[in-house]
C-alpha cells in the first residue's frame, strides 16, 4: 500500500452510525411548515396509524421521546410509590430512571450472556411481593423472548413493559417486536434506526391505557388541542388529573412517516452488512458477534462485538486499535448500577452485565456504508490478532 493511500485512509473517518435522511424528509417538513400547523396535529395522527399498522399493534401514541414513553407506560400501568420495577442494569440509563419518575424503585436483574437481555430466570431471582412491573429491553435491537417472560410474569400480575427503543424492524416468533406486548415503548432518537430528531411512541393492546396516555401527554386536557382547533366555538376543557407536555410535533411526525417507509430497506441493508461482519468474525478467534436469537431476528440497531478473554487485546485496546485505522467504534451498553445516580441501590450480583459492559463494543454500521468502508473495518479487526 502506498504511503499516500495510507494517509488518505487515515483521514477518512468511519463513524459508528449515521442517520439515513433524504430530500423526501426535507419536502415533508416544508409541507408542514407551509400548512401553518406545526405542533401535534394531523401528521402525528397519521404517523401513529402508520406505526401501529407496521408494528401490528392496536394503539400507538406518539410522544416526545422513549424516556417520556417509559414514564407514561408506568403511570398508565398504575405503578407508584412503594412498588418495585425490575430493570436490566445493562441498558441506557433511561430504563433505570423511569421507575424513579413515578416514585417506584428500580431493581436490577442480570441478563443472558448471549443476547444481553433479561430472561424469565434472571427476573425470577429478584422478584419480591412488591414487584409491580418489569421493563424488559430488546437491547441493541436483539429481540428478547417476551413470550417466556410474560408466561412467568402474567400469572403473578406483574406488568411487562417492553422497552423496544432500539427494536423497530426486529422480529420475534415471526412477528414485529412489540406486537405481543401489553405495552411497549419506542425511540426515534438519531442513534436508533428510525429518527424524528427526538421522538418516541407508546404502543399498547389496551384501549383504556392508550386513551389515558393520549390525555396525559397533553396536560390531561379533556379536549385535545386539535379538536378545539377543529371547532369554531371551542368546547370548554377541564384538567382532571396532573398531566404532562410529552407531545410530538407535526414537523417530527412528517419526518417519521417518511422514515417508516424506509424501514424495510434500512433493515435489509443492515442485516446484509452485519452478515458480512459475522462471516469475517467467525474466522477470528477471540471475537464474538451478537446476532439473531433462536426466536427472532435483530435489526442490528447496534452490531456488537464481544472481545473474549482469549483475545490478546481487551476492549479498550481494540477500540484504540480501530481508532488508529480511522474507525470510530463505541463502547458497548452501559451498566446503570455503576453510575453515580444509581450506585447506592442494593442489587444482586450482576456478573454477566459487568462482563458484557466491559468487553463489548459497537461496530460501525449504517445504511450508506460503502463496501470499501466495511472492508476496512474487517481488515482492522483481522489485523488485531493472527494467532
Ligand atoms: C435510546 C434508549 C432509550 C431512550 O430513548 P430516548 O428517545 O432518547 O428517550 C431508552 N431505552 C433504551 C433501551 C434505549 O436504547
Amino acid at each position: 500500500m502506498s504511503l499516500d493511500h495510507l494517509a488518505e485512509q487515515q483521514l477518512t473517518r468511519i463513524n459508528v452510525m449515521q442517520p439515513w435522511l433524504g430530500e423526501e424528509e426535507v419536502a415533508a417538513v416544508s409541507e408542514v411548515l407551509r400548512s401553518g400547523w406545526v405542533a401535534q396535529g394531523p401528521r402525528v395522527a397519521e404517523f401513529e396509524a402508520a406505526f401501529a399498522a407496521s408494528q401490528q399493534v392496536a394503539h400507538a401514541v406518539a410522544l416526545s421521546s422513549c424516556t417520556t414513553a417509559l414514564h407514561l407506560a408506568l403511570v398508565v400501568a398504575g405503578v407508584g410509590p412503594g412498588d418495585e420495577v425490575v430493570v436490566p442494569s445493562f441498558s441506557f440509563v433511561a430504563t433505570t430512571n423511569a421507575p424513579t419518575y413515578v416514585g417506584a424503585t428500580p431493581v436490577f436483574a442480570d441478563v443472558d450472556p448471549v443476547t444481553g437481555n433479561l430472561t424469565a430466570a434472571t427476573i425470577a431471582t429478584v422478584v419480591t411481593p412488591r414487584t409491580r412491573a418489569v421493563i424488559a429491553v430488546d437491547q441493541g435491537g436483539v429481540p428478547l423472548d417476551l413470550r417466556a417472560i410474560r408466561a412467568w410474569c402474567d400469572p403473578l400480575g406483574i406488568t411487562v413493559v417492553e422497552d423496544a427503543a432500539c427494536a423497530a424492524g426486529s422480529t420475534a416468533h415471526g412477528r414485529p417486536t412489540g406486537s405481543e406486548a401489553e405495552i411497549a415503548t419506542w425511540s426515534f432518537h438519531p442513534r436508533k434506526l428510525l429518527t424524528t430528531g427526538e421522538g418516541g411512541m407508546l404502543t399498547t393492546s389496551r384501549a383504556d391505557w392508550a386513551a389515558r396516555a393520549r390525555r396525559l401527554r397533553e396536560h390531561a386536557m379533556s379536549v385535545s388541542a386539535a379538536d378545539r382547533h377543529a371547532s369554531l366555538l371551542a368546547p370548554p376543557e377541564s384538567f382532571d388529573e396532573v398531566g404532562f407536555n410529552f407531545r410530538m410535533t407535526d414537523l417530527q411526525a412528517a419526518v417519521g412517516l417518511v422514515q417508516l417507509g424506509r424501514l424495510p430497506e434500512m433493515v435489509a441493508r443492515r442485516r446484509e452488512l452485519a452478515a458480512r461482519y459475522a462471516d469475517a468474525v467467525a474466522a477470528m478467534p477471540g471475537l464474538r458477534l451478537v446476532g439473531d436469537p433462536a426466536w427472532g431476528t435483530t435489526n442490528y440497531q447496534s452490531c456488537w462485538l464481544e472481545v473474549l478473554p482469549e483475545h490478546p487485546m481487551d476492549r479498550e485496546q481494540m477500540m484504540e486499535h480501530l481508532a488508529a485505522a480511522g474507525i470510530s467504534a463505541r463502547r458497548g451498553i452501559m451498566a446503570a448500577h455503576r453510575q453515580p445516580a444509581h450506585a447506592d441501590r442494593p442489587h444482586v450480583p450482576l456478573p454477566v452485565t459487568e462482563r458484557l459492559t466491559d468487553a463489548t463494543l459497537v461496530l460501525p454500521l449504517f445504511h450508506q456504508m460503502t463496501d470499501a468502508e466495511h472492508q476496512r473495518v474487517c481488515d482492522a479487526l483481522a489485523s488485531a490478532w493472527r494467532p
